[in-house]
This record gives structure tokens, sequence and C-alpha cells, in this order.
């Protein structure tokens, strides 16, 4: 599903709203927040920001939170930021819009300002989301941070990179992939890491994660969604990479670099 990295990306893509007003909105109020109209006909954009995997657009009037599920993804102006996202169908329905919204200056006529396109209806839209619970956003990870967040954790790596209370941004594809970097066992459990196996995790999360954004998101690493298919030999040391499920999710790792 998308991660942080799409979310970043969908993010920039948005900034071209701000300063924009607000015209007209449809909606499928099954994935909308109730009062959505109410709340942002008229309003205009004034930031786009981001926290974990939510886009947060803000409004002089309120926030508009986008949460994407399975299949989710955002047209700003016509325009498919992400649209080689893997889990993107290349087809784009209308009918799977969830959320069209039309802004200054075009209004009504030309490509409507932002569209929420989601085949699955698994995302939805809120107002004013409370964000508090989200830990550390994956872009602000320093060791300092990650071993506050880990510290007198038990769980396993793979399962506590994925809580979104721990760190804020990271899903599957990104945690393989930062674990496969830092040579750490998605199996060890956080209690167990050394000060500097820490510090080697917290680099290879600032340091790897800009690197696959600026590719095209978290599709992008050394454990694409080809290399998790089939399991071929590590691009490090050439032992077949070992998949399983780790903590309920399929995990990929290399079985002699990673311990
Ligand atoms: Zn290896």
């Amino acid at each position: 599903m998308p991660e942080g990295l799409e979310a970043e990306i969908w993010r920039r893509a948005c900034e071209p709203l701000v300063g924009r007003a607000i015209v007209a909105a449809d909606l499928d109020d099954r994935v909308v927040a109730e009062g959505f109209t109410d709340a942002v006909i008229g309003a205009t954009f004034s930031a786009a920001r981001r926290r974990g995997k939510v886009v947060l657009l803000d409004t002089d009037r309120a926030t508009i939170g986008l949460h994407f599920g399975m299949t989710g993804r955002l047209v700003v102006d016509g325009d498919a930021s992400i649209d080689k996202l893997a889990y993107a169908s290349g087809r784009d329905d209308p009918a799977w819009d969830r959320l069209v919204l039309f802004a200054t200056p075009a209004g009504r006529v030309g490509p409507p300002a932002l569209r929420f396109n989601d085949p699955r209806r698994l995302g939805r839209i809120s107002l004013d989301p409370d964000l508090d619970h989200l830990g550390i956003d994956f872009d602000e990870v320093t060791q300092r941070r990650l071993t506050v967040a880990l510290a007198g954790r038990s769980g396993v790596l793979k399962s506590l990179l994925l809580d979104q209370h721990v760190v804020a941004g990271l899903g599957n594809l990104c945690v393989d992939e930062v674990l496969w970097w830092a040579d750490l066992d998605p199996r060890r459990t956080a209690d167990s890491l050394s000060p500097a196996e820490l510090e080697r995790l917290a680099k290879v999360i600032r340091r790897r994660l800009p690197i696959m954004l600026a590719r095209g998101g978290s599709t992008t690493g050394v454990l694409s969604p080809a290399v998790r298919a089939t399991c071929p030999p590590c691009e490090r040391d050439g032992t077949p990479l070992e998949r399983a499920s780790v903590g309920g999710r399929t995990t990929i790792w290399c079985p002699r670099h990673q311990h």
C-alpha cells in the first residue's frame, strides 16, 4: 500500500493548490467526513503538509486529511504524480473518485483541482484529523529519537518499525529495505539492539529513504516488488534471500548479512 514516501510525493504535488479557493466538491459520503462540504466550500488552501502516511491540506477554515488505502491515489490538476506506482491500477476510472474538488482559477471548467481516486474505497478523507498518536516522522528520525521510541520494547523490529505509533510513515517495503541496508534481521527484538546498531538503523532511515523518494517511492529499493516476488540472490553477497511472515507481514531478508 502507499507508504509515507508516496504520501510525500502527493504532498508535493498538492503544493500548487496553495492560495486557491475551493469552489465546489463532489464526494462519496461513505469515505468523506460528515460536514465536509460546509467546512471547505469557499475556503482557501494555505499549506500542503504530511504526517506519516497522511497528506494534510490546510485551508483557512479546516484541515483536510487524506488517508490512503491499498489502492488510493491523488490526481492534482489532471496530473497523477505516481502513475507508475506499483499498487495503482493503470486505469483511471472517474467512477472510483471519492472526492473531487474544484478550485480557482478554473472552477468547474477544466480539470478538477484535486481528485482522490480509490477503486477499493479503503482510504478516507477526514476534517481536522487528530494525529497526536503518531510516532516520529520517518524524515525526522535520529538515533536519539529512535532510541527513545524503541526503549523498553521487546517486540520484533519488523513489527515495531511498521507501528505508526513508533515511526510514522514506514510501510512494509520500506521497513524491509532499511533493515537490509542496516544489516539487521527483521526478527530481532528491539531491546536486543546495541547503541551502534540503533545508530546504523537511524542513519539508514535518514539516508536511504530520500534516495527512494527521489527515484519515485517505496517500490524503488533493492528489495523491489520484483525482487520480493522471486527472492533472487542478495545483491550484496549472493546468498538467496528469504521470505517469510514476520509479525503477520510478508518479509524479505538476507540470512547472511542481516543478523
Ligand atoms: Zn546479503
